[in-house]
């Protein structure tokens, strides 16, 4: 079994704020608990950040990952 290395498209949006992640600073993110589909890609961190802001994703919480 191989790992299949998987590298955006030059012209790949941001997923928060669709600017071009290439002329930023690019962040590869895979949601496991979502299917485990495709990386989503954000510009940068600030991008990431409202994304988790907006979604809530950071309500909940804890050091403990208990499924
Ligand atoms: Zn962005």
């Amino acid at each position: 079994m191989s790992t299949t290395i998987e590298t955006p498209d030059v012209d790949q949006s941001c997923a928060y704020c669709g600017c071009a992640v290439f002329d930023h600073d690019p962040i590869c993110v895979r949601d496991c608990t979502d299917d485990c589909g495709s990386p989503t890609y954000y510009c940068n961190h600030g991008c990431l950040s409202a994304h988790i802001d907006a979604a809530g994703l950071a309500e909940g919480t804890s050091c403990e990952w208990s499924p």
